[in-house]
């Protein structure tokens, strides 16, 4: 196997070498931090008034959690650690109730992204000799612009097509001779359905290898994913409020995504005590992020479930394994990509007067790609028996939910008392998709 680095000191550094640049990072961190009126209260509860407070790794511990919520209730700006001047970049998470997560970068804090970026995709043996077609979404949104600089770091011919348009996709990765996609599984699930209707076959591609990132896939999935195309498939991890894509990316070996510890602190927690939990245990996934200075994040709680491979990879990076995510501690829904709480759809609803006090939202497989369809039982009152009026009301339905979390969904209207009726805690989440 050819193991490639874009960074080899670092990337094999000893561990010893990797938690000495975590501590000196943390009181980097720290000392941006303090500049928040949030997190000076926060890190003030832990006795740490100044970055020569933290003494060794074991006092991270002693700072409280940061959650969603907490980027939430400081939007837009409360958790900015630095002059709106210095940033360079705005992201935003993929799908949030109601008051969008926002995140801060300086010129700094792109380049050490993007940096670690690079380390990944060079894991997987791309080079500069690569064209790179990127399928994830440019925008708010991470996994566009952030595997994009990183390609360009590393060389590669960028094409920055984005997400959509199947029939545009294939003509490119035709024209242009493309040798690595970033994609979400499912559209390259559903890519490969649509080829036969414009009649190409993945051998007259020229593809080598696919970054698959964004929601959750399991190992079958990247088996006939490697099949279907005969390329390799590299699983690639990262949230927003750890920058986007990079935080973990898989290597040549395929055996899960080597986390850049010098970039990020990763601890895998009980999420019911918040105890910090050995490697090999499967537990919630906890991130210090140690290289964004903008928007300081200590102790972030993902709510991604996995564990921490404890041996070591034969490629010979010393940089610990994450398994793959194996589930979420919330109700999160990942749909085609994109993160949607059940809570915002209901949001949209209840806005709408027409709607009554039932509604049940159903998730299946449809030609390899999500379909959501919400079922919306009318409210008595306003409805006059008018077609006419029915439809507008779908519209309507679809449009608000479309802008509230952009996803096209199927509206069914029914008479009051149509669906179940729930006397407890009601379930109102059906998901029928075939796992990936
Ligand atoms: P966002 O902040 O919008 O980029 O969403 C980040 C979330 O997407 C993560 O917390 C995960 O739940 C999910 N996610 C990203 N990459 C992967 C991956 N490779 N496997 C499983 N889930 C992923
Ligand atoms: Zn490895």
């Amino acid at each position: 196997m050819e193991v490639s680095f874009w960074n080899k000191d670092i990337e094999t550094a000893d561990r010893g070498r990797i938690q000495a640049l975590q501590i000196q990072r943390l009181k980097e961190i720290v000392s941006y931090a303090i500049k928040t009126p949030f997190y000076q209260k926060r890190l003030s509860k832990a006795w740490i008034h100044s970055p020569d407070d933290i003494k060794s790794l074991d006092d991270l511990k002693k700072i409280p959690f940061s959650v969603k919520d907490d980027l939430r209730q400081n939007y837009p700006k409360g958790m900015l650690a630095v002059d709106m001047e210095e940033v360079v970049r705005v992201h935003s998470s993929s799908g949030t109730t109601g008051i969008p997560t926002v995140i801060y970068y300086t010129r700094g804090d792109v380049d050490r992204w993007t940096d670690l970026l690079a380390r990944g995709i060079v894991a997987t043996g791309a080079t500069a000799k690569d064209v790179f077609q990127n399928m994830m979404s440019y925008g708010l949104f991470t996994g566009g612009l952030g595997m994009h600089y990183g390609a360009e770091r590393v060389g590669m011919a960028v094409i920055p097509v984005g997400g959509g348009n199947t029939q545009r996709q294939l003509q490119i990765m035709k024209d242009f001779k493309t040798t690595v996609l970033h994609i979400t599984p499912s559209y390259l699930l559903h890519i490969h359905q649509r080829m036969t209707e414009f009649n190409i076959k993945p051998r007259d591609l020229f593809l080598k290898k696919a970054w698959l990132g964004a929601e959750p896939y399991s190992e079958p999935t990247r088996l006939k994913l490697q099949e279907l195309y005969g390329i390799d498939v590299y699983n690639s991890y990262g949230l927003s409020e750890m920058n986007g894509p990079g935080v973990g990316f898989e290597c040549v070996y395929k055996n899960d995504l080597h986390i850049w510890e010098d970039g990020y602190i990763i601890e895998i927690i009980d999420p019911v005590t918040g105890e910090v939990l050995p490697d090999g245990q499967k537990g919630e996934v906890v991130f210090t992020n140690l290289i964004r200075h903008a928007l300081p994040l200590i102790r972030y709680r993902t709510r991604d479930l996995a564990f921490i491979h404890p041996s070591p990879c034969p490629c010979g990076r010393t940089h610990r394994r994450m398994s793959r995510i194996l589930g979420r501690t919330d109700d999160m829904l990942i749909i085609n990509g994109v993160n949607v709480f059940p809570s915002q759809i209901e949001e949209v609803l209840m806005s709408i007067p027409e709607v009554g006090t039932n509604y049940m939202i159903h998730l299946s497989s449809h030609e390899g790609l999500d379909r959501l369809v919400v079922k919306v039982e009318l409210y008595q009152k306003l409805f006059t028996g008018d077609l006419s009026q029915l439809d507008s009301l779908k519209g309507k339905i679809k449009d608000k939910l479309r802008a509230s979390i952009t996803i096209n969904a199927h509206i069914e209207l029914h008479e009051p008392g149509f669906l179940p009726a729930f006397e407890g805690k009601g379930k109102r989440v059906v998901d029928e998709r075939q796992k990936l």
